[in-house]
Parts: structure tokens; C-alpha cells; sequence
């Protein structure tokens, strides 16, 4: 039996381990096959993470705080839940390879997930041409007209990356108003391989085995204005949704679809379950919000250990 299961690997799960691991709680933190490190790691450069002035990739952020977390002693499983039990004092977490975990608190940190558009052409030209991470796949795009749709930060990011290989790169999206930074937004505007398509929706992505164009139409003038956009590849960048299939009808959540907590506490209804990072944040997002999210669910992790142990 283990004091303390950590699922996830992103800011939240690893500052989480880096505090529950100093408490001498042992924790071991599941980080999932396919994407160590959270969203985090597919981002270029963080700017914006203190104590980094010059920056610093996310892969080298993820693995500064992999390494500072097994420094205290979390033990790191590279491994997929597929299934947990909360209720009750002893929680268990089933695994895809190995044997099941049990604990007698978890910390749920399974951050979020790409937001797909739902769209023809989208789930069949996947690694084809429809991508949701530039660092993964720009790379593939030397010399190729490219599309990016959203108008957020991940947008502004993906788009000034892909110019590297791109000879092209529209950004679609679907108002006139960007809610990406200032500073993102100044940046994309100064690119002179970005050009930015305003007011208008992709309607499908087109192509035989790979992407050739998208449909688009006007926002405003709906239907009545379709264009087809001449592309060799979509990457998608419309925001997440946070990711909580692993305990949906155990854990209560909040109309915005979030692990639910009380109050500013990582507590969710389920005692000895906290929650934290991504999973719970509808509003803030940040790599370092999910951090000081990891601290109190460790945080609260221990006071909750250190009233039930004895
Ligand atoms: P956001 O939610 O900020 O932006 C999503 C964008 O996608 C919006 O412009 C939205 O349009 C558009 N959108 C949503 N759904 C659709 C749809 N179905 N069709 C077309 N467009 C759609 O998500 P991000 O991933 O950009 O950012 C999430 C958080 O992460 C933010 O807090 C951001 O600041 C942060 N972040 C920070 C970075 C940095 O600091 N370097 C880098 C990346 C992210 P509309 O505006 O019309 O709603």
C-alpha cells in the first residue's frame, strides 16, 4: 500500500510530487505513455515561468522538474490508468502494463485535452495533414502552405513555430477580436509569413490520403461565402477541455466540465481525492498556476495523510 498516487506529469502532478516527495510520502506519479510532461512539454519556448529570464523549452522545463521530484524521492511509473476506484480509504488505480496501484490518496493531475472541431475531414486526415502540435509535426511542413485555426495564445505559439518551416501559414478564426497576448499577437502581426484570415470558420478538411485545402466559410455571412484555402496542412488550436473520463460519476464536477473542489483547496468530494492543475483550472490555464495548484493538493494531501494514518 502506498500513502500517495500522483496521476499525471504535468506542472501540477510534478510540483505535487516535488512537495509530497520533501514530506517523505513516497509518491509515486503515473506519467502517461503518450504525453509526459502535459501540455507543457509540446510548447516551445515558456517565457513566462519564473526564475527562467531567458526562457526555456518546455521538454527541458518537464524534465528539470522530473528530475528535481526523483531527487526527493517520487518514484516515477511510465504507465496508462485505465481505471480507478475512490471511494473508501483505500484507493486503487488500475494500470495498462503493470500491476494495480493501491493508495491511500491520489491526486488527480490529468490536465487537458485538444479540443477538436468536429468537422469532416478532421478525425480521417489525423497525422495526415491534421495536427494539434506543431513541435510534434512542423517539422513535416518544410516549404508547405499551412493553416492554424484559433485565435488564443496556443494559436499565436503554433503559428510563429511553423513559419520556421512553412513557407506559408494562414490563421483562421472565427471573429475579428484575438484573445491571444499582446505580445503573441504583436509577434504573429510582425511575421511576414503569417497571414491572418478574420471572420471566418473551417467547415471541412479536404483531401484524398493526405490534406490538399480547407473549406471555409464567412462568420458572418455564413454559408452564402464559402472559399476553399489551398493548404498542405491544418493544426488546430482552439483550447482544451479538461480531462476527467478516468472519474467521471465518482468525482463531482463543475458545469465548465472541471473536477469540482472546495473552495481554494485541492479537496474534491471524495475524501482523501484532491485535485489539481488543468483538471480543475477553467479560467487560468498557466503552467505556473498549475504548479501552485500541485503545491496545495501535496499540500493538502499530507494534513489529510497525517489526521487518517495514526
Ligand atoms: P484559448 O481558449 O485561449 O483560445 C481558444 C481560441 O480558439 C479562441 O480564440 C476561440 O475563439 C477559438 N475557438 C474555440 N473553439 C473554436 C471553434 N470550434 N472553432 C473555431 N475557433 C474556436 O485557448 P489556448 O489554447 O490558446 O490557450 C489556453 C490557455 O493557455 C490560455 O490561458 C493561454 O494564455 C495559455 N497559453 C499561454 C501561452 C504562453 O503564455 N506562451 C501559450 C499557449 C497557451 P473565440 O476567441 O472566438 O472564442
Amino acid at each position: 500500500m502506498h500513502e500517495l498516487v500522483i496521476i499525471g506529469s504535468g506542472p501540477a502532478a510534478l510540483t505535487a510530487a516535488i512537495y509530497a516527495a520533501r514530506a517523505q510520502l513516497n509518491p509515486i506519479v503515473i506519467a502517461s505513455t503518450d504525453r509526459i510532461g502535459g501540455d507543457i512539454a509540446t510548447t516551445t519556448e515558456v517565457e513566462n515561468f519564473p526564475g527562467f529570464p531567458d526562457g526555456v523549452d518546455g521538454p527541458d522545463l518537464t524534465g528539470r522538474m522530473l528530475e528535481q521530484a526523483e531527487k526527493f524521492g517520487a518514484e516515477i511509473v511510465y504507465d496508462d490508468v485505465t481505471s480507478v476506484t475512490l471511494d473508501g480509504p483505500v484507493k486503487k488505480v488500475e494500470l495498462a502494463y503493470s500491476e494495480p496501484l493501491e493508495a491511500r490518496a491520489v491526486i488527480v493531475a490529468t490536465g487537458s485535452a485538444y479540443r477538436k472541431l468536429t468537422i469532416p475531414g478532421e478525425e480521417r486526415l489525423t497525422g495526415r495533414g491534421v495536427s494539434w502540435c506543431a513541435t510534434c509535426d512542423g517539422f513535416f511542413f518544410k516549404e508547405k502552405a499551412l493553416a492554424v485555426i484559433g485565435g488564443g495564445d496556443s494559436a499565436m505559439e503554433e503559428a510563429i513555430f511553423l513559419t520556421k518551416f512553412a513557407t506559408k501559414v494562414y490563421v483562421i478564426h472565427r471573429s475579428r477580436t484575438l484573445r491571444a497576448s499582446k505580445v503573441m499577437q504583436e509577434r504573429a502581426f510582425a511575421n511576414p509569413k503569417i497571414e491572418f484570415i478574420w471572420n471566418s470558420q473551417i467547415t471541412s478538411i479536404n483531401g484524398e490520403d493526405t490534406v490538399t485545402s480547407a473549406t471555409l466559410i464567412d462568420s458572418i455571412a455564413g454559408d452564402a461565402e464559402t472559399t476553399e484555402l489551398t493548404v498542405d496542412g491544418v493544426f488546430i488550436a482552439i483550447g482544451n477541455d479538461p480531462r476527467t473520463h478516468l472519474v467521471h460519476g465518482q468525482l463531482d464536477l463543475t458545469a465548465e466540465g472541471t473536477i469540482a473542489v472546495s473552495g481554494r483547496s485541492s479537496k474534491t468530494n471524495l475524501p482523501g481525492v484532491f485535485a489539481a492543475g488543468d483538471v480543475i483550472d477553467p479560467d487560468y490555464r498557466q503552467a505556473i498556476t498549475a504548479a501552485a495548484s500541485g503545491t496545495v493538493a501535496a499540500l493538502d494531501a499530507e494534513r489529510y495523510l497525517a489526521r487518517t494514518i495514526s
